[in-house]
């Protein structure tokens, strides 16, 4: 699908370019998207992973100087080239932290860490933080006033679901910065991984919706059986999925029965899981 090749520079509109890095893969699609923003100076959202090809070709492909670096989350394919491209250009880095716990990247040191509403901005540009929790807890959209282009970074992706991990991950959340984005006035969503997508609300809808249908089944499922380890329920609940991808779909799985925990619907009992009383009602 689509003209994504990593290593070419894609000009999507005035101001705004894309580079793809050269990390295609099964988590990251054709590779990690950098958006290169503004034309006099420029700002630079995810820069990805630390391979010194692409950090060049970011350089390369920017109109005016870097002045601003700015990360959706500290997952490895979107933050480390992050204070390597800082060194190179004298920019400044904007985002969160990773968490203290888990194997995020930590080389990101954002010299000002953004808050859900703050702003950076350029002489062509302003760019909003978003915080979006979800797919990582630091995770934060931006949106580009001017034009209603919400950078996605692994929030929403093109052409599949992103991967709800916890502890770090969490669907609850996930689902309310779903709803949180519906607020916002979107006219194109610029995912990290995949094409443009049109029809921000469309997309947006279509996701809770899965969502909430696989919730559903997590719970019909469930309460087919007295109770279940996540490996046994994974093959159930996923069965519309290859086997080869149920290690990865065992992380959703387990976002979902947190959710439905938190929510009263579930019961965990020693790694176990059954539905609860309120679980029942609704199944
Ligand atoms: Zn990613």
């Amino acid at each position: 699908m689509g003209t994504i090749s990593p290593g070419q520079v894609d000009v999507l509109m005035p101001g705004l370019r894309r580079l793809t890095a050269p990390n295609a893969g099964m988590m990251t699609g054709p590779g990690t998207n950098s958006y290169l923003i503004g034309t006099s100076e420029v700002a630079v959202i995810d820069p990805g992973p630390a391979i010194d090809s692409h950090i060049d070709a970011l350089v390369a492909a920017a109109p005016g100087p870097i002045r601003w670096i700015l990360c959706t989350h500290t997952h490895h394919d979107h933050s480390p080239a992050a204070s390597l491209l800082a060194e190179r250009t004298g920019a400044k880095l904007y985002g969160m932290p990773a968490p203290e716990h888990g194997m995020q990247d930590k080389t990101f040191k954002p010299h000002f860490i953004l808050i859900d509403g703050d702003s950076v901005s350029g002489p062509d540009f302003e760019l909003e933080a978003i915080h979006t929790p979800g797919h990582a807890s630091n995770h934060l959209c931006y949106l580009w006033r001017e034009t209603g282009i919400l950078f996605t970074g692994d929030h929403i992706m093109a052409g599949s679901t992103v991967v709800i991990g916890p502890p770090d991950g969490n669907m609850y959340q996930y689902l309310k910065s779903l709803e949180k984005l519906k607020s916002h006035p979107l006219e194109q969503l610029a995912p990290a991984h995949g094409e443009l997508l049109p029809q921000p609300m469309a997309v947006i809808d279509w996701l809770i919706g899965h969502r909430l249908k696989r919730e559903a089944k997590v719970l019909e499922r469930l309460g087919q059986v007295d109770e279940a380890d996540l490996h046994t329920l994974v093959r159930s609940v996923y069965d519309d999925v290859q086997p080869v991808l149920h290690p990865v779909a065992e992380r959703s799985l387990l976002a979902h029965l947190e959710k439905l925990e938190q929510e009263g619907h579930v019961l965990r009992i020693d790694e176990r899981w059954q539905v609860g009383r309120a679980g029942r009602g609704r199944a």
